[in-house]
């Protein structure tokens, strides 16, 4: 029995560009060095989050500035986390002796500024998926989180995106898109897509999930779902107990991204403010690690075991089901998988080596 984890989506990257040193420890986040060793995490991907509440014109350099802050800490981390390009590159720096190795993604295509060279820069700094959308629409990709009006799927040059995406073996990610867009990367990519940080929409109905239609078109394309640890994507019941929609969520995150532009370090405290206050309204009620399990087995039921991965969203998730606090909780995830009678294949797969198979078939 080899446990060996790939987690598809953390927001660390945050962490460390305000301030956090995940070499030293990161007790107030959910990812640090020693945390990833002790969860079994072999490979973590670190996101490039650029909110669009940048101007279009400093968006790229936000994404590299992001990318700067990983590439130092692996600098720092003395041999322990060594970034890699591909899953051929990944096993070789694990054998080379390095416990964990960094791939990276862009989340939310704001980050290109409508460039496709942009695209072309990032991949060259070794990013290998990019959401295309947060929750706001941008000017070529329909967002989840917004009504459509006037922007709906993708425009000709999304379409554009897509054809670049796919050929520079940079990974389409559906999460955080509106199901327009989603239906028309589903007819236009030649390669697997994912969805990198999403749930089941039949256990828990959001526009960030997904239906089970689009499991289905996930897995036809030989991609997968990465799912997601959040209490509010996995929980019917959680927009009900915080008093609040998701979309009030991401309308609070923006005015503190709008108000902190200049400064990530405030910004940074101001998250984590506002996470605190939210964990406040739920502190009565606890979400199960079951809760994570009932999606996964409902994504294997419908789109099959070879589609299922695992996208905590730590550091971005305001707060994580029991027993799932952190980066180190994933052996008792995949212990909790095994007393439910998933097959010892099967959480090989969902664990790590569904998102290597992914990430191959990108570099074809
Ligand atoms: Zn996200």
């Amino acid at each position: 029995m080899i446990d060996r984890i790939a987690d598809l989506h953390c927001d660390s990257a945050l962490e460390i560009q305000g301030g956090a040193d995940l070499v030293a420890g990161n007790p107030e986040g959910h990812v640090d060095l020693d945390r990833l060793e002790r969860g079994g995490v072999k490979l973590q991907v670190f996101v490039s989050y650029v909110s669009s509440a940048f101007p279009e014109e400093r968006a790229f350099a936000e994404a590299c500035g992001l990318i700067d802050g990983v590439e130092d800490l692996c600098l720092r981390s003395g041999g322990r986390l060594a970034k890699a390009d591909g899953a051929a590159d990944a096993e070789r720096a694990l054998k080379e002796g390095a416990e964990t190795v960094a791939i990276l993604a862009v989340e939310n295509g704001h980050a290109i500024a409508g460039e496709i060279a942009n695209l072309e820069r990032l991949r060259r700094r070794g990013v290998r998926y990019m959401t295309l959308t947060h929750s706001r629409h941008l000017s070529w990709a329909a967002g989840s989180g917004q009504p459509l009006a006037g922007t709906v799927g993708l425009s000709s040059f999304g379409k554009k995106v897509v054809e670049a995406m796919n050929d520079l073996g940079v990974i389409v990610d559906v999460s955080h898109v509106h199901e327009s867009t989603f239906w028309d990367v589903a007819a236009c990519s030649k390669k697997p897509f994912i969805a990198s940080h999403s749930d089941a929409a039949a256990l828990c109905p959001t526009p960030r999930n997904l239906t089970d239609d689009q499991l289905r078109a996930v897995a036809d394309s030989g991609g997968l779902v990465g799912v997601n640890f959040f209490p509010g994507l996995l929980d019917p019941d959680y927009e009900r107990d915080i008093g609040a929609s998701l979309g009030d969520l991401f309308a609070r995150l923006r005015e503190v991204e709008l108000r902190t532009i200049d400064d990530a370090r405030s910004r940074l405290s101001e998250y984590r403010r506002l996470f605190g206050e939210m964990r406040e309204r739920t502190r009565s009620r606890k979400v199960p690690l079951d809760l994570v399990v009932d999606h996964i087995e409902h994504i294997m039921k419908i789109a099959g075991e070879d589609a299922v991965a695992f996208g905590s969203d730590f550091d971005g998730a305001p707060e994580l089901p029991e027993g799932l606090g952190d980066c180190s909780s994933f052996p008792r995830l995949l212990e909790r998988m095994r007393e439910r009678g998933f097959r010892e294949s099967a959480i090989e797969k969902i664990a790590y080596g569904n998102f290597l198979r992914v990430l191959s078939e990108a570099d074809r």
